[in-house]
């Protein structure tokens, strides 16, 4: 637990919850899951978030909105999720966490803390996912943008009250490939694909990496690559390999970096193929 706490809010309203949040001595706890094992001798007072009531997933014609307290175990469990990633969310999520924590970890404590390999992040990028944060005022946020600054936004005290995943247009297709020591375990390199096709050539491309860089990113020469060509196996190859050559991930005793980038490419090979239904 946590060694030098002294206080504990559990607000019911967005905005007292904002006031409260100081880092690195008062911190917002989701689902505590990574918070209370860390012991982290700075935090002094945590901001229980579970009496906000942003436990929801909420379907609309323009997407889902999630609420940061949401428990990842209800994502999985969710058949618009599943009808909008075509069937991915379910072993996207197995592979993120196991069942006990899928049930206490939550969405926005994920989006805080998910590691650089961390799968349904990437399948989130993908999907071209967008955030509400407090920052003390609301704002949207593509994941991508938050991602990019995630250390400093938090240190700053922003809060992340949800996740907006917006409906694609038709005729779409989703890819997710990844490699790890064993198929249950986590992911050490993987990759997601959002391919929108019309008359025969990509109009949308969205590809996801993770385990390749201190956050999962997405591989933008490989997207623009395949704008407005068609998915043919000679133009995804190439967009494999435009993906994996700015690449030099961290390497550790999973993967050294040259693994990494050299599966980069593989998977993002498989995940544009299989979004391009080949
Ligand atoms: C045994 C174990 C294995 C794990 N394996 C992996 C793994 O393989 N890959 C991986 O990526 N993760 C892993 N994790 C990390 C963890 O499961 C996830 O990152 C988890 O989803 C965190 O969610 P939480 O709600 O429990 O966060 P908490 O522990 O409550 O919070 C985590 C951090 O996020 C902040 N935070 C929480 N909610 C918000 C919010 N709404 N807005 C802003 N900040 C917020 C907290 O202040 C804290 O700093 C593992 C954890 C454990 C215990």
């Amino acid at each position: 637990m946590l060694p030098n706490l002294r206080a504990y809010h559990r607000p019911t309203t967005l905005d007292e919850a904002v006031r409260l949040i100081r880092p690195p001595a008062v911190v917002p706890l989701g689902g505590g899951t990574v918070l209370l094992p860390a012991r982290d001798p700075a935090v002094e007072e945590v901001v229980d978030l579970s009496g906000l009531g942003l436990t929801y997933i909420r379907a609309g014609a323009d997407g889902i909105r999630i609420g940061a307290t949401t428990p990842l175990q209800h994502l999985l469990e969710s058949p618009p999720l599943a009808d909008l990633t075509g069937g991915h969310i379910g072993p996207v999520l197995r592979l993120t966490a196991s069942r006990n924590l899928r049930g206490q970890a939550t969405v926005g404590g994920t989006v805080a803390s998910g590691g650089p390999e961390n799968p349904f992040l990437v399948l989130l990028l993908a999907l071209d996912a967008g955030l509400t944060v407090y920052q003390p005022e609301a704002s949207s946020l593509s994941l991508a943008a938050f991602l990019e600054d995630r250390d400093g936004l938090l240190r700053r005290g922003a809060l992340i009250a949800g996740l907006f995943i917006p409906t694609p247009r038709a005729s779409y297709g989703l890819g997710f490939a990844h490699v790890g020591r064993t198929p249950r375990d986590r992911p050490i390199v993987c990759a997601a694909a959002f391919l929108h096709l019309d008359g025969g050539v990509c109009r949308e491309v969205r590809l996801a990496l993770g385990g390749v860089a201190e956050h999962p990113l997405r591989a933008r020469d490989a997207e623009a690559f395949l704008q407005g060509r068609p998915p043919t196996p000679e133009n995804i190859q190439e967009a494999a390999s435009r993906a994996a050559a700015p690449l030099n991930p961290p390497g550790d005793f999973r993967g050294s970096s040259e693994y990494r980038r050299a599966m980069a490419e593989v998977l993002a090979r498989r995940a544009l193929s299989q979004a391009a239904g080949l």
